[in-house]
């Protein structure tokens, strides 16, 4: 990949992507207001920019991966965003998740200013997008830009899935979390009632994998986070919680309901608002333990 690229958000999940991408040679250009996000980029021969306007004024694909809806609009609409630097005829490859009204709205400024705009946001785990094996959700039906963003999936991930036209990506991936984080939930309540009543972790892990209680939260998520006493971000209760609101507030704009969505969200509200807030949302068990006093189970070193 030749032609210059720009990256903006470092975080848990921009950086290794970022960092992904750079290893494929790429000429790469990064931005985060935190600046010490940038540092691993440099070391790997990125170029950092101290503003958007550096950043973005030479790339032909500008990739932003933003914490919410309001991030991702200002940086790429506010009068010193993205639109006011970016070449025309160029690409914004927006992967942040944020509400599928956002991604429409600013589809359409960018169609007023001939810039082509792709939704492309990310599933699976950080620990995925370290190791460039996320899967994409992808919004897009121009072919040609569909072809020029291609290689830099291919770069970050293994799984490339083409939902449709420009924000049905953001919709399949709202949809997804809802269920993915209720999912979490279920988990968190499950293993703390089987702590509780002194089961065996090992023994319950090995029944629950034999039937159709089988999930990835337990399995993958869990079993690799806050079993093995890491609680460490990951995929924060705050941006869980963000996320459960997206899906509640789409399904509202439809006239859906979402009743055990919606209790879900208010557990996921009452975690944030104490130290759990910044910690990765596997850390929903120890929240539950807390609750029902029982020390949070642990997977023994083998
Ligand atoms: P994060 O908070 O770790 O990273 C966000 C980064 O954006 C931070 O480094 C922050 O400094 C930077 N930033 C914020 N505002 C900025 C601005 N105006 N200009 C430049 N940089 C700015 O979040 P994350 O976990 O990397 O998640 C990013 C997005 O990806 C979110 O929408 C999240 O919901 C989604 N996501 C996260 C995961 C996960 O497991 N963490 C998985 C899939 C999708």
């Amino acid at each position: 990949m030749s032609e210059p690229i720009a990256f903006i958000g470092l975080g848990a999940m921009g950086g290794p992507m970022a960092l992904n991408i750079l290893k494929k040679g790429t000429n790469l250009s990064v931005y985060d207001i935190e600046k010490e996000k940038m540092q691993a980029h440099i070391k790997t021969g990125a170029v950092p920019g101290n503003n958007i306007k550096d950043t973005v004024e030479d790339a032909d694909i500008v990739i932003t991966m933003l914490p919410s809806t309001e991030n991702v609009k200002s940086v790429i609409t506010d009068p010193n965003g993205v639109l006011s630097y970016i070449k025309p005829g160029s690409i914004i490859l927006d992967m942040s998740t944020i509400a599928p009204t956002g991604t429409d709205e600013i589809y359409e400024i960018c169609k007023q200013k001939n810039i082509d705009f792709i939704d492309a946001p990310v599933g699976r785990l950080v620990s995925h997008a370290i190791s460039g094996d996320s899967l994409f959700m992808v919004g897009c039906d121009n072919e040609d830009a569909f072809k020029k963003i291609e290689p830099l999936l291919n770069a970050m991930g293994t799984t490339i899935i083409r939902c449709g036209k420009v924000g049905s990506g953001i919709r399949a991936k709202v949809v997804n979390n809802f269920q993915i984080l209720s999912i979490a939930q279920i988990t968190a309540e499950a293993l703390t009632l089987s702590q509780k009543i002194g089961l065996d972790l090992n023994t319950f892990k090995e029944v629950n994998a034999g039937t159709t209680a089988n999930n990835g939260q337990f399995h993958i998520n869990f079993l690799s986070k806050v079993l093995k006493n890491d609680i460490e971000p990951g995929f924060t209760i705050d941006l869980a919680h963000k996320d459960m609101g997206l899906a509640i507030e789409t399904a509202n704009s439809f006239r859906v309901g979402l009743p055990v969505g919606s209790s879900v969200q208010a557990v996921y509200g009452q975690a944030r608002s104490g130290k759990f807030a910044k910690k990765d949302f596997s850390a929903l068990l120890d929240y539950a333990c807390e609750l029902a006093e029982v020390d949070p189970p642990r997977i023994k070193k083998s």
